[in-house]
Formats: structure tokens, C-alpha cells, sequence
């Protein structure tokens, strides 16, 4: 049975950590579009030369490329089990979600929002900085991706509530309380 659900959050909140354990435990797909650009500049593909300045610096990569990137995954599921982590991230990719999912027939489930105080992201990404050496995560990376979360991806909140299955979820502490909280409202 199809089951939909779209992790919302700022950089550093921790929507991979959780997403990719709710997946393996639910048999779900985790779709991360910040994934699928990695992977195309890793590969050096076309797509992938052409996003790198973009989201090295931490801007959003245009809603036709991630969308494009999304309708291409969905439309080879045969039963659509997906969380979507990082994606939508503007009011017009949640059209475009939308339009999919309704095709699909596949109604979304859930819209959890890991809710973490920006001075507390600063620091996880940081930290991360150090381990995971992504491109973005310098200071100007993370501030440039914290504001885009303030300015455009947060009015995905609004867009969300009026239908009945957005849920906020404390984001502070440890991955492993924070997924038992995610669960009890999964
Ligand atoms: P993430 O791994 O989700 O933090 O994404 C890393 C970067 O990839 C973002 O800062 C953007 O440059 C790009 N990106 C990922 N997902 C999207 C999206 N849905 N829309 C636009 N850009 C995206």
C-alpha cells in the first residue's frame, strides 16, 4: 500500500539521520534530492557540472531539475513508499509534488517538521563541516541555506497544515529520542 511521507527542516535538523532509519524500518524508499545532486556531481555528469557553483554555495537548484529528478523515481515504483527529505523545498515544487502524487494515486501520509533552533544548526553544521567535508558547509554555505529555509522553504509549513497531517517534532537531543518521537505520530 502506498504511503507518503515529506521530512521538513532545516539543514542540519536532522531529516537524512531519521528519514533513512524510518525507511529501512517501514520498507520505504528515501528519495533525498541533495543525494541525487551529489551523486550527478561525484559522476560529473552534465546535470552535475551545470548545479555544482549552485549548490556548492548553498543556493537552491531550479525547481525543473529537482522535479524532473523526482518524477523520474517515482515513475519507475510500482507501489509509491516513499519519504521525501529535502524535497519540496518551494511552494512550486509542492505543486509539482502534488500533480505527481495525485497521477500516482498516492495521498500523502504525513509532513513531520524537525523543529531545531538556528544556533543549535549553526553548530551541528559545523561539526558535520569537519567529518563529512561537503562543499557547502562552510559558513557562508550554511548561512546562505538557513536563510533559503527562512525565506522560501518554510512557507511549505502553511501550505501543509490546513490539511491535517503536519506535525512538529522537537528536533533537539539525541537522534534516538528524537526517532521516538517521529514515531509516535507516524
Ligand atoms: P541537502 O542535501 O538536502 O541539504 O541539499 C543540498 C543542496 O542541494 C541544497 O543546498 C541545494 O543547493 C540543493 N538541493 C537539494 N534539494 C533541493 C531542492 N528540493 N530544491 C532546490 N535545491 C535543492
Amino acid at each position: 500500500m502506498s504511503k507518503v511521507v515529506i521530512f521538513l527542516g532545516p539543514a542540519g535538523a536532522g531529516k537524512g539521520t531519521q528519514a533513512k532509519r524510518l525507511a529501512k524500518e517501514l520498507n520505504m524508499v528515501q528519495l533525498s534530492t541533495g543525494d541525487m545532486l551529489r551523486d550527478h556531481m561525484a559522476r560529473g555528469t552534465e546535470l552535475g557540472q551545470q548545479i555544482k557553483a549552485i549548490q556548492n554555495s548553498g543556493q537552491l537548484v531550479s525547481d525543473d531539475i529537482v522535479v524532473a529528478l523526482i518524477r523520474d523515481k517515482l515513475s519507475v515504483m510500482d507501489d509509491v513508499r516513499v519519504i521525501f527529505d529535502g524535497f519540496p523545498r518551494t511552494v512550486t515544487q509542492a505543486q509539482a509534488l502534488d500533480m505527481l502524487l495525485e497521477e500516482l494515486s498516492a495521498p500523502i501520509s504525513s509532513v513531520p517538521v524537525l523543529d531545531v533552533p538556528e544556533d543549535i544548526l549553526r553548530l551541528r553544521l559545523t561539526k558535520r563541516a569537519e567529518i563529512e567535508k561537503r562543499a557547502d558547509d562552510t559558513p557562508q554555505g550554511i548561512e546562505k541555506r538557513l536563510e533559503l529555509y527562512r525565506k522560501e522553504t518554510s512557507a511549505l509549513i502553511p501550505y501543509y497544515e490546513p490539511r491535517g497531517h503536519l506535525y512538529r517534532i522537537d528536533g533537539l537531543g539525541a537522534p534516538e529520542e528524537v526517532y521516538a518521537r517521529l514515531k509516535a505520530v507516524i
